[in-house]
């Protein structure tokens, strides 16, 4: 029998669900399942178009989060490891004084990405601005600014796990 898909995007999840998931695969219908529940895609390409966005979403939602200084898609960032983006501090020392510039980096691959997903990771990132951890205060504000958080967590796990078996073909 030949080893189970160890599914690395979903560690922590129920077994029964992680059961299902596996069907998907080996019926070839996880890619689909995921891209039927979110087919619109988002055309925000820029830095400039994707700092709006996130400000956009931070006012609507977090406005007493403090400003953020630079927003940008990174290639170098990956997934996994990262745990699903990055935000960091970045301190710079100007003469004498050294001053904070918080950033937001969205890997590139959600350049291209049902428009549920960039919603998704940003609001993950913007929590990350008042909760540095993945804990219990951290989801309940993500859950928070998008009622729906869990779920698109999980179907963006779904997709980077169809990404990564399947990946696409060179243009
Ligand atoms: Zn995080």
């Amino acid at each position: 029998m030949p080893a189970a898909h160890p599914l690395p995007y979903l560690h922590g999840y129920p077994p029964e669900l992680l059961e299902q998931v596996r069907e998907l695969i080996d019926s070839g219908r996880l890619l689909q399942t995921v891209t039927r529940r979110h087919p619109e895609m988002h055309d925000i390409r820029t830095e400039r178009a994707l700092y709006d966005y996130v400000n956009e979403i931070k006012s609507s939602r977090m406005r007493s989060a403090p400003p953020i200084a630079k927003v940008a898609y990174d290639p170098k960032l990956h997934i996994l490891k990262n745990a699903l983006g990055t935000h960091c501090t970045v301190s710079r020392v100007q003469g004498s004084r050294l001053k904070s510039k918080r950033e937001i980096r969205i890997a590139t691959l959600f350049r291209e990405a049902p428009a549920d997903f960039l919603r998704m990771i940003v609001v993950h990132e913007l929590a990350h601005l008042k909760e540095r951890d993945h804990d219990k205060a951290f989801y309940a504000l993500c859950a928070h600014m998008e009622p729906d958080y869990h779920q698109l967590e999980f179907d963006l796990r779904l997709w980077l796990t169809a990404q990564e078996l399947a990946p696409a073909e060179p243009a």
